[in-house]
C-alpha cells in the first residue's frame, strides 16, 4: 500500500541506533502495528539514489526469517525533527518523544506541522521520490517482543535450546538473502534479531542501514562491540562468510551473556579491539560451561575465512548443535520464552 507519513501514528519509542531511532507507530487506513525508522542523511543525489535502490529490493524480499519492508518515506525535515504528529490532530507524540536527530533542539510540535509535509513526501517508487530529501522513514514488520540484546538484559544468557532454534532461523534468513537476491546482510548482532510472541525470529537492518551508516570505520565503531570479521577489518573480500563470523560472536555473548572482546568506546579502544579481532586466535566458549555442540559450532563459525562455513553449510550439517534439538518444535519453545519475557515486564 501507498505509505503516507499522516497515517502513522506515534506509539512509543523503540530504540535509537548509530543510523536512526526507531518507533513502534499504528498505521491507521490499515490498523497495522509497524515499526518505523528513521533515518537522516546529507542531501546528496549519490546517498539518496543508493537509498532508492536499496529501497527497491527491500520490495522483493520476502522470507519467514526477514522483517517485511512495508514501504518508505522521504522527509525534508528543514531543520525540524520529524515525528509524524503531521496530522496536527495527533498529539500522541507526548508518549514518549524523544527526538534524537541533529536538530533536536527544534523539535516543538506545534507550528512546525505545515513546513513537515512538504510536496516531497513522496513514495519511494514515484519518479522524484528522495530528491531534496535529508531523511527517510523506512516501516517495517514490528517485533513485539523485541531484539536479542534486549533480551539478554532481561534473562542475563540464552538457553542453548533457544539458542540452537535462533539460529537456525537466522542462518536461513542469511541464506536466503544471498541465493535469492545476492545480499550480504553485513550488520549481524543481537539488536538486528528480532522475536515476537508467535514464535518467529526475524532479520533488520540489512542493505538500507549499511549505506547510512558512516563509511569511516572510525565512526562505525564508536560506542559498539564490533562483529565484524577479521577479514573484513583488513579490508579483504568480504563474502557471505563475514556474517557466520558474526552469528559465531553473537552466539558467545548470548550463552555467556558478554560480548567475547569486551565493550570498547573509547578511539583507542575501538582500534586495540579491531586489532585483537584481527591478531588474536578467535574467542571460543569454556567447554565446562557448555555443551560440546555449542563450542565446536561457534569454534566453526569463528574460523579464518578460508576454512569457515557457509550459513547453508552449517545447516546442511548431519550431527550439530543445529540438530541437537530437532525433535522439539522451534514455535512452541521461541513461543515459550516470548510468554517468559511477557512476564517478567510485568
Ligand atoms: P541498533 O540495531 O544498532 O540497536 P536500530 O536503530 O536499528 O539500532 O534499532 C534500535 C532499536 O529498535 C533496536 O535495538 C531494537 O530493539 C528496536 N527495533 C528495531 N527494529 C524493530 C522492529 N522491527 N520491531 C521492534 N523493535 C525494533
Ligand atoms: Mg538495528
Amino acid at each position: 500500500f501507498h505509505l503516507r507519513q499522516q497515517d502513522l501514528l506515534t506509539l512509543k519509542s523503540l530504540g535509537e541506533g548509530q543510523s536512526g531511532t526507531v518507533t513502534k507507530v499504528l498505521h491507521v487506513p490499515s490498523n497495522k502495528l509497524m515499526a518505523k525508522k528513521q533515518i537522516m542523511f546529507e542531501k546528496n543525489f549519490k546517498v539518496q539514489n543508493q537509498i532508492l535502490r536499496e529501497l527497491k529490493i527491500l520490495n522483493e524480499v520476502h522470507h519467514s526469517s526477514i522483517i517485511e519492508f512495508y514501504g518508505a518515506v522521504f522527509i525534508d525535515s528543514a531543520g525540524i525533527s520529524d515525528d509524524t504528529e503531521t496530522n496536527g490532530s495527533s498529539n500522541n507524540d507526548t508518549t514518549e518523544k524523544e527526538s534524537r536527530i541533529p536538530n533536536d533542539a527544534v523539535s516543538h510540535s506545534s507550528s512546525s506541522d505545515d513546513k513537515k509535509i512538504p510536496s516531497n513526501n513522496t513514495n519511494y517508487s514515484s519518479e522524484n521520490s528522495g530528491v531534496n530529501s535529508n531523511g527517510v522513514l523506512i516501516c517495517m514488520e514490528y517485533m513485539d517482543c523485541g531484539s536479542l540484546d534486549h533480551i539478554l538484559k532481561k534473562l542475563g544468557f540464552l538457553k542453548e535450546v533457544y539458542l540452537s532454534k535462533i539460529t537456525i532461523n537466522v542462518l536461513q534468513g542469511l541464506n536466503y538473502l544471498y541465493s535469492n537476491h545476492k545480499i550480504l546482510h553485513r550488520d549481524i548482532k543481537p539488536s538486528n534479531v528480532l522475536l515476537n510472541s508467535r514464535g518467529e525470529i526475524k532479520l533488520a537492518d540489512f542493505g538500507v542501514s549499511r549505506e547510512l551508516n558512516n563509511n569511516s570505520i572510525a565512526d562505525t565503531f564508536v560506542g559498539t562491540s564490533t562483529y565484524m570479521s577479521p577479514e573484513r577489518i583488513q579490508g579483504d573480500v568480504y563474502s557471505i562468510k563475514g556474517d557466520v563470523w558474526s552469528v559465531g560472536l553473537m552466539l558467545i555473548e548470548l550463552s555467556t551473556g558478554e560480548f567475547p572482546f569486551g565493550k570498547k568506546d573509547t578511539p583507542n579502544g575501538i582500534l586495540d579491539l579491531l586489532q585483537r579481532i584481527v591478531n588474536e586466535d578467535p574467542p571460543s566458549l569454556p567447554r565446562t560451561k557448555f555443551s560440546n555442540e555449542l563450542c565446536d559450532f561457534v569454534d566453526l563459525c569463528l574460523k579464518r575465512q578460508n576454512e569457515r562455513p557457509t550459513p547453508l553449510e552449517l545447516l546442511d550439517l548431519p550431527r550439530s548443535f543445529l540438530t541437537k534439538y530437532q525433535n522439539e518444535e522451534s514455535g512452541p519453545l521461541l513461543r515459550h520464552l516470548s510468554r517468559k519475557l511477557k512476564k517478567l515486564k510485568k
